[in-house]
C-alpha cells in the first residue's frame, strides 16, 4: 500500500501516454512551435506495462489514461488490453477529445473500460473550432453519442473560459437535461504552455454556480467521495447530472489520492508541483522492480499537504502545458 506523509492513501494514478495532440485548444497549448518530447523519450507501452503492475501491486486501484490525446498513440489499445486483465484495478478510465475514440469504442466496452471522460468545451461547431483551433466538432459529437449508447459512464469536462464560451454553458446543461451524462464545469488553471495571458480568474467555482443558478434556480446536492475533485449537483427530471471542479482554487487538495506519471515517465505529487523523479530509466533498464518501487515510496513519503504548499515548494510551475502533464 502507497500511504503518504499526510496519510492518505495513494490508490489512483493518472498516466500520459503521450504529450502529443490533434487538437490545439487554446487554454492547453500554442498553435504551433510547442516543443513535444523525443519519441524515444516516451515511455515505451512494455515500460507502462510494468510501471502498472508495480503500482496495482501496490494497492493502486484506479488508473486514469490521459494525455496528450490517448489515442493519437497507435499502441494504446495493447495497454488497455493488458489493464483489463489486472484483477485488483476496480477502474480503468480515459479522459479524451473524442476525436480518434470511434474505431474503439466497441473494443473498450468489451474490455469493461468503466468510464470516459470527453473534454468539450462548447457544444456548438463555431466555438469548438475557435477553441480548438481545428473543424472536428461533428466527429466529436458522433463519438460521444455513441459513447453516451455504451455500457461505459460518461462524462463531460468543460472549462468555462472567459469571453469564449460562457454562451455555451447553458448550451451543456440542456444536453444533460436530455442525456445521462454528468458534466463538469472546470475553472480554467494556468497551464497552457504560453498560449496566452492568464489575467485573474474570473470564472471560479462560485462564478459558475451563480451563472446556472439564473437559469436553474432548482438543483440538490449529491453525495460524492471525499476524494472527488468535483462538487456534484442534480435538477430533478433531468437525465444527467452537473458538476464543478475548483480545479485553480483547489478546495480538494486535503483528501488528493493520487500521482501522476507523464508520457516521459516524470513522477508527479501534486499537480502544482514539479516532477520529484523520473521513472523511464529504471523501467527501461533496471531488471528489478525493487528500483521503482523505492522512488515511488520515497516520493510519496514526502508528499505536499496541498496545492499551495507545492507551489511554494516548487516555485511556479504555470506555464507548462497540460498536453505533457495530463490533466
Ligand atoms: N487530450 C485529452 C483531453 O483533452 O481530454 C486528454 C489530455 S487533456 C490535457 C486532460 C484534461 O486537461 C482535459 O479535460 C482538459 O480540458 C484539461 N485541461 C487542459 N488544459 C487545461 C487548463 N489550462 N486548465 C484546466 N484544465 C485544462
Ligand atoms: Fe489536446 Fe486535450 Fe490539450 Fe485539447 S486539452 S489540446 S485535446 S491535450
Amino acid at each position: 500500500m502507497l500511504i503518504d506523509n499526510h496519510d492518505r492513501v495513494i490508490n489512483y494514478v493518472r498516466l500520459a501516454v503521450t504529450d502529443r495532440c490533434n487538437l490545439r485548444c487554446n487554454y492547453c497549448m500554442p498553435e504551433e512551435g510547442i516543443a513535444f518530447s523525443r519519441k524515444d523519450d516516451l515511455l515505451r507501452i512494455d515500460e507502462m506495462k510494468r510501471l502498472c503492475n508495480i503500482l496495482v501491486a501496490r494497492g493502486v486501484d484506479k488508473i486514469r489514461i490521459t494525455g496528450g490525446e490517448p489515442f493519437v498513440r497507435k499502441d494504446l489499445m495493447d495497454l488497455l488490453e493488458h489493464l483489463a486483465t489486472l484483477e485488483t484495478l476496480k477502474e480503468v478510465s480515459i479522459t479524451t477529445n473524442a476525436t480518434l475514440i470511434g474505431p474503439h469504442i466497441n473494443r473498450l466496452e468489451a474490455l469493461g473500460i468503466n468510464s470516459v471522460n470527453v473534454s468539450l468545451d462548447a457544444i456548438r461547431p463555431d466555438s469548438f473550432a475557435r477553441i480548438t483551433r481545428r473543424d472536428q466538432f461533428h466527429t466529436v459529437y458522433e463519438n460521444l453519442m455513441r459513447l453516451i449508447d455504451s455500457k461505459m459512464e460518461v462524462r463531460i469536462n468543460f472549462i468555462v473560459l472567459d469571453g469564449q464560451n460562457v454562451d455555451d454553458v447553458y448550451h451543456m446543461m440542456e444536453f444533460q437535461e436530455q442525456y445521462p451524462v454528468r458534466v463538469r464545469f472546470l475553472e480554467e488553471m494556468p497551464f497552457n504552455g504560453g498560449s496566452r495571458d492568464f489575467v485573474k480568474l474570473k470564472w471560479n467555482h462560485r462564478a459558475i454556480l451563480e451563472h446556472i443558478r439564473q437559469r436553474y434556480p432548482e438543483f440538490e446536492k449529491q453525495p460524492a467521495p471525499l476524494t472527488s475533485t468535483s462538487v456534484n449537483y442534480k435538477i430533478p427530471g433531468h437525465q444527467g447530472s452537473f458538476g464543478i471542479i475548483p480545479s485553480f482554487t483547489r478546495t480538494f487538495c486535503g483528501s488528493c489520492n493520487r500521482l501522476r506519471v507523464t508520457a516521459t515517465g516524470d513522477l508527479i505529487t501534486c499537480l502544482y508541483g514539479k516532477p520529484v523523479a523520473n521513472l523511464r530509466s529504471p523501467l527501461r533498464f533496471a531488471h528489478d522492480d525493487a528500483i521503482v518501487e523505492d522512488l515511488l515510496v520515497q516520493a510519496v513519503g514526502s508528499r505536499a499537504k496541498d496545492g499551495f504548499e507545492a507551489q511554494e515548494r516548487f516555485g511556479s510551475i504555470f506555464g507548462s502545458s497540460m498536453t505533457s502533464i495530463g490533466g
